[in-house]
């Protein structure tokens, strides 16, 4: 085994950025990278399979888990309950394998708050208000009532982009892709890693970024 740390991918965006689009990406093209599976008490939707997408689980059975100490960080999010498992962490930290963490803001600063050194923090933003209500009615997945509802929590959920330490606007998804890959990849192998990979962490714009996310949460209060 190496005495390498893995990395904690935290990976956070409003629901309908695209972040889970882009989370499996990375996931399906670096084959030792893994995902952090979370427990849900959420019902899953049509195209969710248990043990792959979440645990789906019952309040009963995620009490006793928080009760044993089994979560790293859980949260109530849009009314139900997720949890981090705390073996997804120390697989990374413990086994040196790189873990993708899918979780909302409150999720990213717990994550964040315990592991400050081993977090790589990317908070995807959509490229407007509009374009992110149409992604929640696209998907489709969820009834009206639920669409709105997170809607509204997507714009507070938001101002969570301040503690982030990088921010990826998903305007077109492959440029998005390539930033999020380069700054894994850059993260991982520094100067050892590939030359596109470093050429694309330097174009970024992080300031341009992160007055992208304030002037979202300034239409948002409007
Ligand atoms: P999240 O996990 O942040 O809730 P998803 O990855 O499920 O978001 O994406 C929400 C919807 O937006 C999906 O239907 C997805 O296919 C679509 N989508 C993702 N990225 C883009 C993009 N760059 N352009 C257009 N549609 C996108
Ligand atoms: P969804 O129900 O759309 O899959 O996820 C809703 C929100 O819960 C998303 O923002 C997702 O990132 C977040 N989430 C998923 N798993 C966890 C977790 O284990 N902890 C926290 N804090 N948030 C999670």
């Amino acid at each position: 085994m190496s005495n390498r740390r893995g990395i904690l991918v935290v990976i956070s965006s409003p629901s309908g950025a695209g972040k889970t689009t882009l989370a499996r990406r990375l996931l399906s093209e670096f084959d030792d990278l893994e995902f952090s599976v979370s427990y849900t008490t959420r019902p899953p939707r049509s195209n969710e399979i248990n043990g792959r997408d979440y645990v789906f689980v019952d309040d009963a059975t995620f009490d006793d888990m928080v009760a044993r100490g089994e979560f790293a960080e859980h949260a109530v999010v849009h009314g139900n309950r997720y949890g981090t498992s705390r073996a997804a962490v120390e697989r990374a930290l413990v086994a040196g394998r790189d873990v993708v963490f899918d979780v909302d803001g409150q999720g990213g600063r717990a994550l964040h708050g315990q592991f400050p050194h081993d977090s790589l923090m990317v908070f995807i933003l959509p490229p407007s208000l509009d374009a992110l209500r149409e992604r929640l009615k696209k998907r489709a997945t969820d009834p009206p009532e639920v669409i709105a509802r997170r809607l509204a929590k997507a714009i507070e959920e938001l101002a969570y982009h301040r503690e982030y330490q990088h921010r990826v606007i998903n305007d077109d998804l492959e440029r998005a892709y390539a930033q999020l890959r380069a700054l894994y990849l850059v993260r991982k192998l520094g100067d050892a890693a590939p030359e596109d990979a470093r050429a694309a962490v330097a174009a970024l714009d992080e300031d341009a970024a992160y007055r992208h996310a304030e002037a979202l949460i300034a239409a948002g209060a409007r």
